[in-house]
């Protein structure tokens, strides 16, 4: 450790010369209602960075949910779902995902990142292929690194280069995989096409909808309600419970048979404790509202149509995002971290989102919006994005 600690300052150093050194800020207190966040030191800020898109991580009834739950369970689930982890809430909360998404079964994981492991791994082997969307998640392109398959990823949303990359070897090609909206661009992926084409050559598609669940389609869906298809246009689904459903965790849902195989196969779901019962308990009951709940979803939208007039009229320069994520592109990571300065001087936590987490030369500040933000934080927000724009356009004159 010794003869490598100046080998790991050096390549620290060269972050930060680079501007791409990731810091944490460590997060006091969120309030009950709004968006505040009170950081260490007592400062509060308006927060338009997280994923919990319907308003449910701070939700009363989830939070009480979960104490609940935990007063009668104890917090840990002590074992592995298949020595003696596996509960009540866990089978509970199983079943009504699959009735959620409309499929046989559905299947637990501790988090998004160990779903899309498990999928992939379970799923491609080494003498075969898997395609993805060149802006996939890290999680899914890991995933396909592990199977010791062949990856190959077409360009964003092309899905003509994905239709000629299943061509070129059909009979070796075992997935086609995507994100449903895509997490630092907000677009949603080419489903209908994606979807005909993996039907053709009889080839799995699968979809992980972490940030459209809850959030698209009038019943919260997903990007499969949003494109009015049906459950076996992406016979493999992977859902995330910590962004709209406010809560943690990860699920994958699909036939019963491929539930069964996952369960005997996936390496995260085999070799790993299971989540905390408090936890499922809490999503059960994030669930519930989200579904019951769909002004949740139309004050989110209405939200949304707001920011982009907004922000378009004083000059902001977004993406074609139609979602709750609406990336403000700024080109180099020195830009968006000025920015995103700017922004928490004036009150507002916006994080920017920097190489590689995005392609070198796109950085951005990622923008997300909630169904719990006030019409005044909105505004708020629009004008300090138009205040900082302006400025920076009278520098670069
Ligand atoms: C967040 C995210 C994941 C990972 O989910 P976690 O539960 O946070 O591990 C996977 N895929 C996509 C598209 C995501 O945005």
């Amino acid at each position: 450790m010794k003869r490598q600690a100046p080998a790991l300052e050096a390549a620290l150093a060269q972050l930060e010369a680079a501007q791409l050194r990731r810091a944490r800020v460590t997060i006091e207190h969120g309030a009950a209602t709004g968006r505040i966040l009170r950081l260490a030191g007592g400062r509060e800020l308006v927060d338009f960075s997280s994923n919990d898109y319907l308003g449910l991580a701070r939700h009363p009834t989830v939070a009480r949910s979960m104490a609940a739950c935990a007063a009668h369970l104890g917090a840990g689930s002590g074992a592995s779902h298949l020595i003696s982890g596996h509960g009540a809430e866990h089978a509970r909360l199983e079943e009504e995902l699959a009735a959620f998404t409309q499929r046989e079964r559905a299947l637990l994981f501790s988090t998004g990142y160990m779903a899309n492991l498990a999928v992939m791994t379970a799923l491609a082997g080494r003498s075969e292929r898997v395609i993805l969307d060149r802006l996939c998640h890290a999680s899914l392109i890991d995933g396909a690194r592990l199977s010791g398959a062949q990856l190959l990823r077409y360009a964003h949303a092309d899905a003509g280069e994905a239709a000629r990359l299943i061509e070129a070897d059909p009979a070796h090609t075992a997935l086609l995989a995507t994100d449903g909206v895509f997490s630092m661009d907000g677009d949603l992926a080419p489903l209908p096409q994606l979807a005909s084409c993996a039907r053709a050559h009889d080839l799995w598609l699968v979809v992980d909808d972490a940030h459209g669940l809850g959030v698209l389609g009038a019943r919260g869906g997903g990007v499969l309600e949003h494109f009015g298809l049906g459950s076996d246009a992406a016979p493999i689904l992977v859902g995330t419970l910590g962004k709209a459903f406010g809560s943690f965790g990860a699920f994958v849902a699909g036939s019963a048979a491929l539930i069964e195989f996952l369960i005997q196969k996936a390496r995260t779901y085999v070799y790993t404790t299971a989540l905390p019962q408090p936890v499922a308990a809490a999503t059960r009951a994030a669930l519930n509202i989200a579904r019951l709940e769909s002004w949740r979803r139309e004050r989110l939208m209405a939200l949304v149509a707001r920011f982009r007039a907004a922000a378009q009229a004083v000059g902001v320069p977004l993406a074609d995002s139609s979602t709750p994520i609406q990336p403000v592109l700024l080109g180099s990571a020195a830009a968006a971290l000025a920015a995103q300065r700017e922004l928490a001087a004036a009150g507002y936590w916006v994080v920017a989102i920097r190489p590689p987490t995005v392609p070198a030369g796109s950085a951005r500040l990622r923008v997300t919006l909630s169904a719990a933000h006030s019409d005044a934080q909105l505004e708020g927000l629009v004008e300090q994005l138009g205040r900082i724009g302006a400025s920076a356009r009278a520098q670069a004159q």
